[in-house]
């Protein structure tokens, strides 16, 4: 385990206060802690395995004890699975062998990360140890979604799902870190609440790149003869998918600025904004995210790209003259 770089926001969460009052009250046998941010998770049960085991209770990070989880020195704790793949009924076989062996201290932890891609026939087999835990084992199962979990293991354990933090909550978190200001906006705007995922793009220049690009494009659109030149934006020709994801997170921030929501970036990206704003009306904003939408759906039929994209700009300088 790794010292969590969201600690303070981890802590904040509603998920840790869930387990933290359980911990009062005494842990349950089994969790599952739910959230497609595998990164997150992993920072979540460190934290968990800190507050279980630290000396004064509060997960301090500091003490003996919270080291020794931090280290992966505490020999009552195990973190299977870390790097996320599938895992193999061997690996289950061995965890399911080792619970039955006393603890230590008072209490065993294990922390399965992704257990949603182990096989059913895997799953089956931990199964009958979710059903009767010795009374010193608690057991914690990471998954992206519930959907690779079948029923009869999530029915024995409790669920813990990892808050969506708010843009401003990601975008703080970010700034604690030492992220600048426009890459922590970027990132908080295009994170879909996930805090790992948030980190990931406030350190990949290319997304405020595209960014860039999604306004510039909206910033183009004024007639009809513009569209050619609106193609030509960069990060269009090069991954459509990920463009149409920004283009329309880009969409909801110039309704934000017209709406007078609070914007997270600098004065720069902000005019840019808001005089994109001047230009469409909200309804025809709306109608815009409705066509991107669509358009990300064509896309993944793989549907020719160019067209998509073509008839794409075309619905949306359409809209925007239509609604004024
Ligand atoms: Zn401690």
């Amino acid at each position: 385990m790794s010292a969590p770089l969201f600690e303070n926001t981890l802590r904040a969460s509603r998920a840790f206060d869930l387990v933290s009052k359980d911990m009062a009250l005494g842990l349950g046998h089994a969790y599952m802690v739910v959230s497609p941010d595998d990164e997150i998770v992993k920072e979540f049960f460190t934290l968990v395995a800190a507050k279980m085991y630290c000396a004064s209770g509060r997960a301090c990070m500091e003490c003996r004890e919270c080291r020794t989880v931090i280290d992966g020195n505490n020999p009552d704790l195990f973190l299977i699975n870390p790097q996320g793949e599938k895992i193999k009924v061997q690996e289950v076989k061995d965890m399911i062998s080792s619970v039955s062996i006393r603890p230590l201290g008072k209490v065993k932890a294990y922390f399965v990360c992704r257990a949603d891609l182990m096989t059913p026939d895997a799953q089956n087999k931990l199964l009958k140890t979710l059903e009767e835990p010795p009374s010193d084992v608690v057991i914690f199962l990471g998954a992206g979604s519930e959907a690779g979990v079948l029923d009869t293991v999530k029915s024995r354990c409790r669920k813990v799902y990892i808050d969506v933090f708010d843009r401003e909550t990601v975008y703080n978190a970010l700034k604690e870190l030492g992220c600048r200001d426009e890459d922590a906006a970027i990132a908080a705007a295009c994170c879909e609440g996930q805090l790992g995922k948030a980190r990931v793009i406030a350190f990949s220049p290319e997304y405020g790149e595209r960014y860039s690009d999604a306004l510039t494009l909206l910033e183009k659109l004024r007639r009809s003869r513009d569209v050619l030149d609106a193609e030509g934006v960069p990060s269009l020709k090069t991954d459509e998918g990920e463009f149409l994801k920004v283009l329309s997170v880009a969409l909801r921030d110039v309704i934000s600025a017209k709406e007078g929501a609070p914007l997270f970036f600098g004065a720069e990206t902000v005019s840019r904004l808001e005089n994109i704003a001047k230009g469409f009306s909200l309804r025809a904003l709306a109608l815009s995210l409705e066509a991107v939408a669509r358009a990300q759906e064509k896309l993944s039929y793989s549907v020719n790209a160019a067209a998509v994209e073509d008839s794409l700009l075309f619905e949306i300088l359409e809209v925007k003259h239509k609604w004024q």
